[in-house]
């Protein structure tokens, strides 16, 4: 069971999260007289209920929130790269 829940990045504090399932369906609906609940599953990051990202949003180096390449902002990776 546990496979089921994703992990990865929250898109709000870019920090590691795992998915929990929250209903976005539109709830209880009224369809040609009859009763209807509309059910839309989707994972969500369990910090701030944002979007869940596969990878690391921020800098591994600096932890600015961006990244060029490799894991790093482009700072970092221009400084990590240039003396090679
Ligand atoms: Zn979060
Ligand atoms: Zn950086």
């Amino acid at each position: 069971m546990d496979e089921d829940i994703p992990d990865g990045w929250c898109d709000d504090c870019g920090l590691p999260c795992y998915g929990v399932k929250v209903d976005e369906g539109i709830g209880p609906y009224e369809f040609w007289g009859q009763r209807c609940t509309h059910h839309d599953y989707v994972f969500k990051s369990h910090c701030c209920s944002a979007e869940i990202l596969d990878r690391d949003p921020c800098c591994a180096e600096c932890g600015k929130r961006e990244t060029y390449d490799d894991g790093l902002c482009l700072k970092c990776y221009e400084e990590h790269y240039a003396e090679v």
